[in-house]
């Protein structure tokens, strides 16, 4: 991919003053412009760049009065329009909208892991050493504060989201409390909760331990 870049010209003000006179007619009226400079991705604006500058024009003759000693009246009290911040705004507004989403995954995960459902997924991160590696356990029943859940057939070393398609759970028990779970989230091992999934994610094969077959769960 070509980015184009670079610095472009701005102009943030125009205005006619009639306090100056043109050093060149002596008449009275000079057309003010400022300009400011910014840092431009694809012709977006990213931010202004250096310092405001300025060009004076005598509204007779036209002849240049950039000394005018107005002019450094005029720079400071322009101020730098907002669109040439775009750039930086737009970023914000991404990191912003990032960690609202995160926020509300953070959320979702507490409360499903406070009120499991049968099927629910829990994508289970384990660090051991420096090796990281994920498996998942799929809630087969609650009874009172225990919830049971089945393991999954594979072991994963890098961040999946969705069960291998030679992948499936297991019916092989195994009990938590409702509290141990949410350890587990809180210690960041439980790294995302499923429910209401689609079957794309493979998350509704179960085999039976004893039988080896493979049925298919609700
Ligand atoms: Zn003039």
């Amino acid at each position: 991919m070509i980015f184009i870049y670079g610095r472009k010209k701005a102009k943030i003000k125009k205005t006619t003053d009639h306090i100056g006179t043109c050093t060149t007619c002596n008449s009275i009226g000079l057309e003010f412009e400022i300009f400011r400079d910014y840092f431009h991705l694809f012709w977006i604006p990213l931010f202004p760049v250096g310092d405001k500058e300025s060009r004076v024009y005598c509204t007779k003759c036209g002849k240049p009065n950039n000394f005018n000693p107005r002019v450094k009246h005029f720079e400071s009290v322009t101020s730098t329009p907002i669109y040439l911040y775009s750039g930086v705004l737009i970023f914000l507004m991404l990191i912003g909208t990032l960690v609202i989403t995160n926020i509300n995954t953070q959320k979702e995960k507490a409360l499903f892991v406070a009120d499991p459902k049968v099927g629910d997924v829990y994508l289970i991160r384990k660090d051991v050493n420096d090796s990281t590696y994920y498996y998942f356990l799929r809630v087969a029943r609650t009874q009172g504060d225990t919830v049971i859940v089945y393991p999954n057939a594979f072991q994963y070393f890098s961040f999946v989201y969705k069960l291998n398609d030679e992948d499936y759970f297991v019916t092989q028990e195994f009990f938590f409390t409702k509290n141990e779970l949410k350890e587990l989230l809180e210690k960041g091992e439980i790294n995302g909760v499923d429910r209401d999934y689609d079957d794309s994610y493979g998350f509704n094969r179960v085999k039976d331990l004893d039988t080896d077959s493979l049925r298919f769960s609700p």
